[in-house]
């Protein structure tokens, strides 16, 4: 960790944290990975006694708020931090890193009850959260079709709604939902939904199912409510004001995200060269051989553009510059970067890589939700497209520098 780049742009603070992060991994995940993996109630023990570690070594929650525990308060900053936490596919939760983004965004949106009752107990690690948007009878790409809605009644939200691929079903303590509260049809969509926080113990909340993602239980599952009453003031922003929320969670919540993947891919590269320089990879001369080295090359060109697009939108983002352009090709330029170092490392470990003899077939699993969760490819493609070439309209232009 001493590339130029970690030196000019990162506070001696995160060099320190993502070092400490890296042995954490290294010493602590790594070798329970397997055990992890397996699932069932050893997992469970294991994973509640990493985050436990996590949190004593000063670990967890890095990136909370720096009023609730968190260290770092920029997201350029975190980008070497992360990485390290990110090398292992079971990092956001024994990290605390997934739950960070939800902190940001009640902290900056939500009022006191909210930050009393959801906020604290979460970053206390008493609570953990969930963000249900998604919804079985429309597709995610387009939040303009949702039909959950949430109506006010004697101070009181009333929600309906079913929501699909939330991750923390099981587990979590509460959800984020985003609904419909305009009752006039003719609401323009950027006025029509809100957020309200949810605690999944309220009467009317179930856990419809669990939802394995290619053969594994990544955590994502269906949720239902039906008549289900919250305050008023669990309302989190504005009412209407759900749709730009949207937009400022998920545009934080993709570069989060992208920084973990970035950590993914170069363990896969660490394991590319561990393999080639392997017994078994020597007396095979793969270290000569020129199409083992382009594997190396195209993953390593991938890697290092993904993580300067990917600091970038950070620098943007910590400017309260959110510009979907940057972010967006950030997020599929780290999703790219994943999915070719893991199918890479696959490719160079052979039978084995597509075994479960390593950690290659979890993190491939990984790497292909990439391409879907947060946005498919194609809609962010054709988000960042259309702005491109809007650019010229009217004799505009793109400026790059
Ligand atoms: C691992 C994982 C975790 C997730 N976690 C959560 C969560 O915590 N909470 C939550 O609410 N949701 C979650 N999701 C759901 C996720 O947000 C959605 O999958 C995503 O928004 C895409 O929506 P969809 O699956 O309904 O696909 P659809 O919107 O139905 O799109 C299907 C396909 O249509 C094509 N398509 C879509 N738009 C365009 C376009 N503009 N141009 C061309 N083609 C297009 C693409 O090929 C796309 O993949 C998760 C998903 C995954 C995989």
């Amino acid at each position: 960790m001493s590339g130029i780049h970690e030196k000019n742009a990162h506070s001696a603070l995160a060099q320190s944290l993502a070092e400490q992060a890296r042995d954490f991994v290294e010493k602590r995940i790594i070798p329970n990975e397997a055990a992890i993996s397996a699932g069932g109630e050893v997992a469970e023990l294991i994973h509640t006694q990493l985050i436990d570690e996590a949190r004593k070594a000063g670990l967890w929650g890095v990136f909370y708020p720096l009023s609730h525990g968190g260290k770092l308060s920029s997201l350029e900053d975190y980008l070497i931090v992360a990485e390290q936490e990110g090398r292992t596919e079971f990092s956001q939760s024994i990290f605390g890193s997934h739950s960070s983004l939800d902190a940001h965004m009640m902290l900056k949106h939500g009022n006191a009850t909210i930050q009393k009752n959801f906020l604290e107990p979460m970053a206390a690690g008493k609570a953990i959260s969930s963000y249900a948007m998604t919804e079985p009878d429309h597709g995610g790409s387009f939040p303009s079709l949702i039909s959950s809605t949430a109506k006010l009644e004697n101070g009181h939200w009333v929600i309906n709604a079913r929501k699909w691929f939330v991750c923390n079903t099981a587990q979590a303590a509460f959800a984020t939902v985003l609904v419909r509260t305009a009752t006039d049809e003719k609401t323009p969509i950027s006025k029509a939904l809100s957020m309200i926080l949810v605690p999944t113990s309220s009467d009317g909340f179930k856990v419809e199912r669990e939802i394995s993602m290619l053969g594994r239980d990544l955590g994502q599952g269906e949720m239902s409510f039906t008549n289900v009453k919250v305050p008023q003031e669990n309302l989190i922003g504005t009412e209407g004001g759900g749709i730009a929320l949207m937009g400022e969670r998920l545009g934080i919540g993709r570069l989060l995200r992208a920084m973990h993947w970035l950590g993914l891919a170069q363990r896969c590269f660490d394991l590319m060269g561990a393999r080639v320089h392997s017994p078994r990879g020597i007396s095979a001369r793969l270290p000569e051989k020129q199409l083992v080295r382009q594997h190396f090359v195209k993953a390593h060109q991938a890697i290092v553009s993904a993580r300067e697009l990917v600091r970038i939108a950070a620098r943007l983002v910590d400017a309260e510059l959110l510009s979907d352009i940057e972010v967006n090709t950030a997020k599929m330029a780290a999703s790219e970067a994943l999915c070719l170092a893991s199918d890479s490392a696959m490719q160079l470990y052979g039978a084995e890589g597509i075994s479960d003899l390593t950690p290659l077939a979890g993190i491939y699993r990984i790497a292909r939700t990439t391409r879907i969760l947060d946005g498919s490819d194609e809609a962010l493609t054709s988000s960042v497209g259309r702005r491109l070439v809007d650019a010229y309209k009217d004799g505009g232009e793109y400026r790059f520098d």
